[in-house]
């Protein structure tokens, strides 16, 4: 059975045709869900959504922009009515070490991974009180936990980890309002934001010391995200999913 039908989905980070984004909105609209398809490009967000079936919409929308975020938020209600879902999942990485990083880098990485989430987050949930209620699931990353994944460096795991505080603070304020928080922590996902940093004997490399033995698709995320969307995680909030082949069990 369908497990969104009717149900209004924002997700950010949604055009990269290989990524996380994309294919949680494929498997959203699957499940009955209209969709919009947030990006920094417009025209690609519009065609992200074009391509998941008729009736979505995409929108540009750098999550570090309080406006762009509020003005998201605006052109889905008027085009929708309502907002159920949010997916805070946009996200950008660096493989720098301590030392490497400049003000400059900080900066980007804060604002995208961990800045974004507040600012959407801020524009949906005046909606979703509204309504009674609503989902929000957040991108965290095993580097959160385990203080570096693969690809990130220092700067991205203190983000990431950032985004689990942030969700749990939120998921305690907004509890009473009927709105659930919870975050995902992927390990290594084969997606686009590993190409030109990871050749494939290097990811092999590493599926080696992944006990499931491989790297997790962006699918294997969709359906986590598609979890916690969904009734069937209705009483979990303040929640982190693992999804990382086993690489940290704790
Ligand atoms: P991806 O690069 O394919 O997707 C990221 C998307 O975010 C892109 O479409 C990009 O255009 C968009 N984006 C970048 N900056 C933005 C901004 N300021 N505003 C709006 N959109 C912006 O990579 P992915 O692997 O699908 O990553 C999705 C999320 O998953 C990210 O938050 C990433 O940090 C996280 N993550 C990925 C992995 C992995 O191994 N792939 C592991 C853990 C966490």
């Amino acid at each position: 059975s369908l497990l969104l039908e009717g149900k209004v989905a924002m997700i950010s980070g949604a055009a990269s045709p290989r990524g996380i984004g994309l294919a949680t909105a494929r498997m959203f609209a699957r499940h009955g869900a209209k969709v919009v398809v947030l990006d920094l490009d417009e025209k690609a967000a519009a065609e992200a959504a074009a391509s998941i079936g008729p009736g979505h919409r995409g929108y540009a929308c750098n999550v570090a922009d309080r406006d762009a975020c509020q003005k998201a938020a605006d052109r889905a209600v008027a085009d929708f009515g309502r907002i159920d879902i949010l997916i805070n999942n946009a996200g950008i990485t660096q493989p720098v070490k301590t030392l490497e990083i400049d003000p400059a880098s900080w900066d980007r990485i804060l604002d995208v991974n961990l800045r974004g989430v507040l600012y959407l987050s801020q524009a949906v949930i005046p909606q979703m009180k509204k309504q009674g209620g609503g989902s929000v699931a957040c991108m965290s990353s095993v580097s959160a936990q385990r203080g570096g994944g693969i690809l990130g460096g220092p700067h991205y795991s203190a983000a990431k980890a950032g985004v689990l505080g942030l969700a749990k603070a939120m998921a305690r304020e907004f509890g009473p309002d009927n709105i659930r928080f919870n975050c995902v922590t992927p390990g290594l996902i084969d997606t686009d934001i590993t190409s030109g940093k990871l050749d494939d004997a290097k990811k092999a490399e590493i599926a080696a010391t992944i006990p499931l033995n491989r790297l997790g698709k962006a699918d294997e995320i969709a359906g986590a995200y598609l979890f916690l969307a969904s009734e069937l995680s209705g009483y979990i909030t303040g929640a982190v999913i693992d999804v990382n082949g086993g690489m940290l069990i704790h």
